[in-house]
């Protein structure tokens, strides 16, 4: 499976924004954005002083932003704006919750892992089950209603255990129930456009 295997820092840098792609580092000071938030490259902070953004540019740097925060590549990405269009409704929104329903999203929200990459790795590696059932598809559509759960022998991994301890340092949504001393949580509902940070 094709993955970005770039520096990450540095696609946050571009967007000017954080974008919570490298875990426990983003929470601290060491978080580039802190200290240069201009784009990355030799003449980055010149354009950032000289750029004049077009409704094309505007558009297409929302496009990337969303993109690169859910990490999925440009084909995942287009796949996935397919069938959001093809649902009922505003397409923008049903994307924005499609993306928020995937499983590894689920699973990096929930604080089993400290980014998204991470929770995919989970996944991947059959350390996660959804309604007991192991479930290894990071793009996976959960339903509301369902659980997932954390494999009683994965339980005291250091991924997992670390990144728990830290998960006061993110707001846990009001469309999910964590169960920290379990190591599961619900997903409750399909969250609105309004309620995704
Ligand atoms: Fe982005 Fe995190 Fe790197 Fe900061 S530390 S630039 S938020 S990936």
């Amino acid at each position: 499976m094709a993955r970005y295997t770039d520096a990450v820092c540095k696609l946050c840098r571009r967007e000017r924004q954080k974008l919570f792609l490298k875990g426990a580092k983003c929470y601290t000071e060491k978080c580039p954005i802190e200290r240069r938030n201009y784009p990355p490259g030799q003449h980055g902070s010149g354009n950032a002083r000289r750029a004049k953004v077009t409704e094309y540019g505007t558009q297409l740097r929302e496009k990337q932003k969303i993109k690169r925060m859910y990490r999925l590549l440009e084909n995942q990405f287009r796949l996935t704006f397919e069938k959001a269009s093809r649902q009922r409704g505003v397409t923008g929104e049903n994307l924005v919750k499609r993306l928020e329903s995937r499983l590894d999203n689920i699973v990096y929200r929930l604080g089993f892992a400290s980014s998204r990459s991470a929770a995919r790795q989970l996944v991947l590696h059959c350390h996660i089950t959804v309604n007991n059932a192991l479930v290894n598809i990071p793009s996976y559509i959960l339903k509301p209603g369902d659980v997932i759960s954390v494999r009683p022998k994965s339980r005291k991994m250091e991924v997992v255990t670390e990144s728990l301890k830290r998960v006061s340092e993110r707001q846990i949504p009001a469309w999910l129930q964590l169960d920290k001393a379990a190591l599961k949580g619900t997903y409750l509902n399909t969250p609105e456009r309004a309620d995704i940070p």
